[in-house]
């Protein structure tokens, strides 16, 4: 274990990051990016980064809807690191510390802030949209707030986790869901997976993933009580029907954005039940209002997540939840670039694929 001091002075003689200087083009090189410390800031050493979909969209696409990639901009927003420095006004932090960033910071004064809705203050700085920075970079200044601090039995690689989980336990707060109940998660990529595992930490007696891919549906059936459905060669509500006596599922998680599994999302759904939408569509798609009136169903949205960071490291530490399945490959720093070419090409098999920065732990 290095100390704080070596800490603070590789962080100053290490100026590179991983820069997406437009479309398709990546580069690791040297940005300066000087942060002043707030009274109520910490600075953090960046010890693992988790390599997003939206990080990989940008990078292919140079845009995500409205948010356009126009100078060039540092990847990376799911993130654990080492306290390095604190803020004359920070009380529940200090140098040492391991933790984890919440990437999303919204104005304190902002009218859904206020209402508790931060998730939703139009002026949320967000790391790695565009133009605010994210993290694979050596270091970052972030409010005491939305930093978290991580009890010894939780990895970095598991902390790095957290932003992903987070969404799944939105989800599944959302949907109130009651222990015992059968949920269907519909898509088997990393956000549909962690919330199988928030779905099975809620008290879900069983979830029916479905997907395209055997590959991913094989890790979603080591999370636990889970079977699975690939919807390429199989009907999803045929085989909900079958599994629950012909009742249909208390609660469905649509997270693959899919239109097609959208214009039939209330076919698997019970009487009174509740349909979840967490994966983005890529295009306007649009769900049969008058099969969701048969069923009375409730229908919920989620948009990133609010007051779930401290329950989803909880949940690491307590064992309730354990995300390791998920993390597929891990890369050094050096090689970010090739991680990101990797992950452009949607790997099968690949979940989750982090960066390791080089900090020491
Ligand atoms: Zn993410």
């Amino acid at each position: 274990m290095s100390t704080m001091s070596d800490l603070n002075s590789s962080t100053q003689s290490d100026r590179r990051a991983l820069v997406l200087e437009g479309k398709d083009r990546l580069t690791l090189r040297d940005y300066d990016l000087p942060e002043t410390l707030g009274d109520h800031d910490v600075r953090i050493a960046i010890h693992t980064v988790g390599i997003c979909g939206s990080d990989v969209h940008y990078y292919t696409h140079g845009a995500i809807g409205p948010f356009v990639v126009r100078e060039p901009m540092i990847l990376g927003h799911e993130a654990s690191g080492i306290v390095t420095e604190v803020g004359a006004g920070v009380t529940t932090l200090k140098p040492g510390d391991r933790v984890c960033m919440e990437p999303g910071v919204p104005d304190p004064n902002g009218r859904a802030t206020r209402l508790g809705l931060y998730n939703l203050d139009p002026a949320v700085q967000f790391w790695a949209t565009p133009p605010v920075h994210g993290v694979l970079r050596p270091s970052v200044v972030h409010p005491e707030a939305f930093t978290f601090k991580l009890p010894d039995n939780v990895s970095f690689a598991a902390a790095a986790m957290v932003e992903p989980l987070a969404v799944g336990v939105h989800a599944v707060t959302k949907a109130k869901a009651a222990p015992g109940n059968v949920a269907v998660v519909i898509g088997a990529g990393p956000i549909g997976l962690v919330t199988v595992l928030a779905a099975l930490a809620g008290g879900c007696a069983h979830v029916i993933v479905s997907d395209v891919d055997d590959t991913k549906l094989e890790i979603a059936r080591k999370l636990g009580s889970v079977s699975t459905v690939n919807v390429a060669r199989e009907n999803l509500a045929e085989v909900v029907k079958a599994r629950t006596e012909g009742w249909g599922a208390d609660v469905i998680y649509e997270c693959a954005g899919s239109e097609k599994a959208i214009a039939g999302i209330f076919e698997p759904l019970c009487p009174g039940g509740v349909v979840v939408f967490v994966g983005i569509p890529l295009h306007p798609a649009s769900y049969d209002v008058s099969a969701a009136m048969v069923k009375e169903a409730r229908v919920e949205h989620v948009f990133r997540y609010a007051h779930v960071f401290p329950r989803c490291v909880a949940m690491l530490a307590s064992g309730a939840v354990d995300v390791s399945p998920l993390i597929t490959r891990t890369f050094p720093f050096e090689k970010s670039v090739e991680a990101f070419k990797l992950a452009a090409t949607s790997p099968k098999g690949e979940v989750k694929m982090q960066i390791e920065m080089g900090l020491p732990g």
